[in-house]
């Protein structure tokens, strides 16, 4: 298939490859930010192809993985109600909250449809105007400029029996967060490709500087991995910290001007909670002031509830790079993608999900000798 068989060339992959290992001559950590090239990795095996010294860490850019507790919680909470159309994405049903999931109050009774865009969630609230439709807005700056483009048409047809449970995340802080956390060994990134087209590179720079890190934009099909990969180890055999764009069919420096300003017009940053992470300070989104009539938090008042994590999943460590999944004793034992014990077992692009699909015969991973112990500090 073109498009997608241009960018799985094996023979321009093992050209890649060559490089890579004709260039490195000592042991690298880098992070792939996205849960979506960690699935890329695991799936088409890249991870064991490359040099023994380079060690790819998983990252915390899953969506459905790092939306706190609390907030599923709050879902829970809102879906239960008898007056409420719950909508989300299917990846958001099976994610558990302190005692329960969306799949279950679904079973209860409650009225949760999967969508495919928050738009179908707005067309179902025209539909239903006797009902509130609430749309579990998730994710980072890829989703964002949807969910806000929603609310800013929700306004503008008048509709007011729509609302946003709104969770979105940034990436630029994570990457902070992750170079000053005390136990951290990430010596580069490979960006999500995704993120900046959306918002560009601008953002990147000073990362880059501060911390001095390579950030290599990279795509998601293996070729766009392996070349972010090649750049990458390029750059650090070099002793360099740039911005570098391996993704440029996709990305331009600038991102999307008119995506941005609809995520400026309708979101403002906060600080955001990742589960299994912490408070990362100007981490989040939320909606302005102006919108904050279609805020759900707002509009149902949703108190501060007690959340309870499973005391065995690891999930957070898995998040932070610390561990590789199959290091947490439940898996693929307690937990598995039907009985999941941590969200990210349960999400399409959850680093325990692609260990289970793809993994889940190998033998456990060899402790990485610094990886810390579970009580090590949250990044946040
Ligand atoms: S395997 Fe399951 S229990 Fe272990 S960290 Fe992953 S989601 Fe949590």
């Amino acid at each position: 298939m073109k498009y997608v068989d241009d960018f799985n060339d094996p023979q321009l992959a093992r050209r890649l490859l060559d490089d890579i290992h004709a260039t490195v001559t000592r042991p690298w950590a880098m992070m792939e930010v996205c849960g979506g090239q960690t699935h890329s990795i695991i799936r088409h095996g890249i991870d064991q192809l490359l040099p023994d010294t380079v060690e790819l860490i998983h990252g915390p850019g899953c969506p459905v993985c790092v939306t706190p507790l609390e907030m599923i919680d709050k879902a829970l909470e809102i879906a239960s109600r008898p007056d409420v159309i719950f909508c989300s994405f299917g990846d958001m049903l099976r994610v558990p909250g302190s005692s329960q999931d969306l799949f279950r109050v679904k079973s209860r009774g409650g009225d949760v449809r999967v969508v495919y865009s928050p738009l179908d969630a707005l067309g179902i609230a025209r539909k239903h105007p006797d009902r509130q439709v609430v749309f579990f807005g998730i994710g980072f700056e890829t989703t964002a400029p949807a969910n806000a483009m929603t609310v800013h048409e929700a306004r503008r047809l008048g509709i007011r029996n729509f609302s946003l449970l709104v969770s979105h995340v940034r990436v630029p802080p994570a990457i902070e967060a992750i170079m000053r956390a005390p136990h951290c060994r990430v010596q580069a990134f490979l960006a999500a490709g995704h993120v900046c087209s959306v918002m560009g590179t601008a953002e990147y720079p000073e990362l880059a500087e501060r911390y001095k890190v390579p950030i290599v934009v990279t795509g998601f099909e293996p070729l766009d991995i392996l070349e972010g990969i090649r750049r990458t180890v390029r750059q650090l055999e070099h002793g360099e910290h740039r911005v570098d764009n391996a993704y440029p069919r996709a990305v331009q420096p600038g991102g999307n001007p008119a995506a941005m300003r609809m995520i400026e017009e309708v979101f403002e940053v906060t600080d955001r909670a990742w589960r299994g992470i912490g408070t990362i300070p100007g981490s989040g989104w939320r909606l302005t002031d102006a919108f904050r009539e279609y805020d759900a938090e707002h509009r149902f008042e949703v108190a501060a509830l007690r959340t309870c994590e499973s005391s065995a999943c690891r999930s957070g460590e898995v998040l932070q790079g610390l561990i590789k999944p199959n290091d947490c004793a439940a898996f693929g034992t307690t937990c598995t993608p039907r009985t999941p014990l941590g969200a990210t077992m349960v999400s399409s692009e959850g680093a325990c999900a692609a260990y289970y699909l793809y993994r889940r015969l190998d033998a456990p991973a060899a402790p990485m000798p610094s990886a810390p112990s579970k009580e090590a500090a949250p990044l946040g």
